[in-house]
């Protein structure tokens, strides 16, 4: 109890200075001396002036900013990210009316809407990216819409509800679908100075298209393809086909002075469609040559012609935004064994032999039995030559083979680069040798024809300077450099290396 008095006079003040504040607020005194109850309003911390009422200057903004509502479609407009209206009995600056408050604050900043922000993050790199829509709804229907610009329909309602037809003997079914990045939505106070999305189909566009810019148009002239326009534009077919949904088949005629969109594709979202495949490809027949003595050296005859047999082969591939990453064969079963090629070489020596003699030329089409295949088989080509997404893929992917399966030359030539010293696992992101990882580049004897081999393993077992013929083991599929999965990178040129020479399609030469 002693301590108790001791406590009294500061008891007694606090009592007194609530009844101060009571007697004020009762009596309502306009004397600007005196405190009362006001608003500071704050732009970015810094204090621009007071107001008597916050809910009377929020009112008037909502209703200065009709033509806000009408373009958004919105009854409500708020204050502008960035304004802080604070409670004070402080007297400090000058008191504003709500029209001068709120052309204060007009001056400096955008109002803003509910609605919400829509961020996208990448695993790989984390790099993110906002969307801001007025419907949190349009994301989730969008999403949709993008998924079966790239995957039939029918396919993903058969997965959804878990009814697809089970193979038999060739075909595919949907194991998994997803989004490879973090998405998260969160309702926010938007300015009306960001790119709003309001509506479904806008939605759509941005997640495609990265913007809802206009895409460019291409007027049809005589002579034009789907193939040779996208090809052209920098799209693939299917790409193509995706801008203008009205052609159903790049097969699809066009018709001169007709008008089709080139808007470039650049997905925002990674959309993963994970299938199983079964189909049925050739196994190719291999060659066996035999000496004969009592030919000419420089002639050659077909004892037995060689048969192609077939095997069925099950991949699991991995689809991103609709492009197939390298694929893994899970399963082979030879359905026909193929028939060997014997092929019979005379080594009679005789002054007139010329052997064979390929002129060259500069022209890619040169004839087949020159050139070897770089893998082992079955392989699969999961990327083709040709535009991706606005970009040239400058080779084929050939996977399926596994890790560590054998490269080979794919023809006769020199060494000219190698690079060995990148780490095996790949990553999206990482740009060793130039993105081709661990590589072999070969100038053929040939045709001016260069060769590169990338994304090996760092056991590359050739050279520079180093001669190779067809046929020779030159190293192993890997993953290293900017890959995404275990896959050779085979790309042919015309004249030199990346950046001197033509890139053209490997399939030319075969
Ligand atoms: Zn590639």
């Amino acid at each position: 109890m002693k301590g108790f008095k001791s406590y009294v006079p500061v008891i007694i003040s606090i009592l007194l200075s609530f009844i101060i504040v009571l007697i004020m607020g009762l009596t309502n005194v306009k004397n600007p001396n005196k405190i009362e109850e006001l608003y500071n309003v704050y732009i970015d911390g810094e204090l621009i002036g007071s107001v008597r009422s916050k809910s009377k200057l929020e009112k008037y903004i909502n209703s200065e900013q009709k033509n806000l509502k009408e373009e958004y479609n919105v009854d409500k407009i708020y204050v502008p990210n960035g304004i802080d209206i604070e409670k004070s009995y402080t007297y400090k600056g000058k008191i504003l009316s709500e029209k001068e408050a709120y052309k204060k604050i007009k001056e400096n900043k955008s109002f803003t809407i509910k609605g919400y922000v829509i961020t996208i993050s990448n695993k790989e790199d984390k790099e993110e990216k906002h969307i801001y829509s007025l419907d949190k709804s349009y994301f989730d229907k969008a999403v949709k819409n993008v998924l079966y610009t790239f995957e039939n329909k029918d396919n993903v309602t058969k997965y959804r509800k878990n009814n697809q037809d089970e193979i038999k003997t060739t075909g595919s079914t949907i194991e998994n679908i997803y989004i490879d990045q973090d998405i998260s939505i969160k309702e926010s106070f938007i300015s009306t100075d960001e790119e709003i999305i309001t509506n479904v189909q806008d939605m759509t566009k941005y997640l495609l298209f990265g913007s809802l810019n206009e895409g460019e148009e291409y007027t049809v002239k005589f002579g034009d393809t789907i193939e040779t326009v996208a090809f052209n534009n920098k799209l693939s077919t299917e790409e193509f086909l995706i801008v203008n949904p009205e052609f159903t088949s790049k097969n699809n005629l066009l018709s001169p002075g007709q008008k089709v969109s080139i808007a470039l594709i650049s997905p925002v979202l990674r959309m993963i469609v994970e299938k199983n495949v079964v189909e049925d490809v050739e196994k190719p027949f291999e060659t066996e040559e035999k000496e004969d003595s009592s030919l000419a050296s420089g002639t050659e005859k077909v004892e037995v012609e060689g048969v192609n047999g077939l095997q069925r082969v099950t991949e699991k591939i991995q689809y991103v935004n609709g492009e197939e990453l390298p694929a893994v064969i899970t399963n082979v079963e030879v359905l026909k064994e193929p028939v060997k090629k014997v092929v019979v070489k005379g080594t009679k020596k005789s002054y007139s032999s010329t052997g064979r003699v390929y002129s060259g030329g500069g022209s890619p089409a040169v004839t087949s039995g020159i050139w070897g295949w770089p893998s082992i088989s079955p392989y699969k080509i999961t990327s083709t030559f040709g535009y991706r997404w606005g970009k040239l893929h400058k080779g084929i992917d050939i996977s399926g083979c596994g890790y560590g399966s054998p490269i080979y030359s794919a023809g006769n030539g020199v060494v000219v680069e190698t690079v060995s010293n990148c780490p095996n696992q790949g990553s999206y992101s990482s740009r060793c040798g130039g993105g081709y990882g661990n590589m072999v580049w070969v100038k053929n004897d040939v045709g001016n024809i260069w060769m590169v081999y990338g994304h090996l393993t760092s056991d590359v077992l050739v050279s520079t300077g180093q001669r190779v013929t067809k046929g020779q083991h030159i190293g192993y599929m890997g993953n290293s450099g900017s890959s995404t999965g275990t896959h050779l990178h085979f790309g042919t040129y015309l004249g030199g290396q990346d950046g001197t020479g033509t890139p053209f399609n490997p399939f030319s030469i075969y």
